[in-house]
């Protein structure tokens, strides 16, 4: 029934798909659970931006509550990830999930790390990177433990690890065989304190007409086994729009002195190389001296470890 409601116009559907091909930018929303995502942001990014905007939920939420019905465990999985899907079709993003359980409450992530096996969760966070290729990875929680589930911790642990692995050729090769590697250009935390970028979100959706706090709030109500199947939720949703963004990490383009020997077919074969490798510009040869581009993940100055989000 949620996903009949949930459905928007074909025409709406067609005219945002028309508007995001303009748009080349896209952001990862990663998290735990069905809930913990920010349905504002997503559908700000998504219909506001016109952005390819997706969540991770690393869980489908099999553990929590349902106010609906006697269902639980896989059932309930199965429930709320429909739910999830449902909200993604009226903010605007994609879905994706790993193969963790939620199994209840953890009070320390690397308790959740070792029952979730993290390797295998990791190499799924990594093949959700590979496969949406993502500018932006946005986790909801800090990596720092305390203070909230540690399924939160842990999944932006696994956010953080996976965005380090994600464009190195040696994690995880056997994706390889169908999937390049991609690194994204940042990970930002998403809480209301301080941060380094502040975000104030208002407006409608041009195609809709909605304004994203609706859009959230209807998003939202998908919840429906958590009880957000009301307008309270709606609602809820207005007023809750300036969110602050951390950095976590970033892709830094550093610039290697190197010598490099003389020979003008030498020096065109480094510069497509390194032009292929880290699309990024390269500093023009000097005579006899030029320089190599090369890549590092760099640990920002700033990481805001107080700021974190209110558990769910
Ligand atoms: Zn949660």
């Amino acid at each position: 029934m949620f996903q009949r409601a949930a459905e928007p116009p074909a025409s709406a559907a067609i005219l945002q798909d028309l508007r995001s091909f303009q748009e080349m930018a896209s952001v990862l929303y990663v998290a735990a659970h069905p809930d913990d995502e920010n349905t504002l942001l997503i559908a700000y990014l998504a219909r506001g931006k016109n952005y390819r905007t997706a969540y991770l939920s690393v869980t489908r939420g099999d553990g929590g509550q349902n106010v609906l019905g006697p269902d639980f465990d896989e059932k309930l999985g199965v429930a709320r990830t429909q739910e999830l899907l449902a909200a993604r079709r009226l903010d605007g993003g994609r879905q994706f999930f790993t193969r963790a359980i939620d199994f209840g409450f953890s009070k320390d992530y690397r308790e959740t790390l070792n029952i979730w096996g993290k390797d295998e969760v990791l190499s799924d966070v990594v093949r959700v990177i590979r496969t949406f290729r993502p500018d932006v990875i946005i986790t909801r929680f800090s990596t720092q433990p305390g203070g909230t589930h540690g399924h939160h911790t842990a999944s932006a642990v696994l956010a953080l690890e996976a965005f380090k692995l994600a464009g190195d050729t040696n994690a995880y090769p056997d994706q390889l065989k169908t999937l390049a590697p991609w690194q994204p250009k940042r990970i930002l935390m998403n809480g209301r304190g301080d941060g380094t970028l502040r975000m104030e979100i208002n407006g409608n959706d041009p195609v809709s007409g909605l304004s994203f706090g609706d859009l959230a709030g209807r998003s939202r109500s998908m919840h429906k086994t958590q009880g957000f199947g009301n307008l309270a939720a709606v609602a809820g949703a207005r007023g809750r729009n300036l969110f602050s963004f951390s950095l976590v990490q970033q892709l830094r383009m550093t610039f290697s002195k190197a010598w490099i020997p003389r020979g003008r077919a030498f020096r065109r074969r480094e510069h497509r190389q390194a032009r292929g490798r880290n699309h990024c510009s390269v500093q023009p040869a000097k005579p006899r001296r030029k320089r190599a581009c090369f890549v590092e993940i760099a640990s920002p100055a700033r990481f805001a470890e107080n700021d974190r989000p209110a558990g769910c």
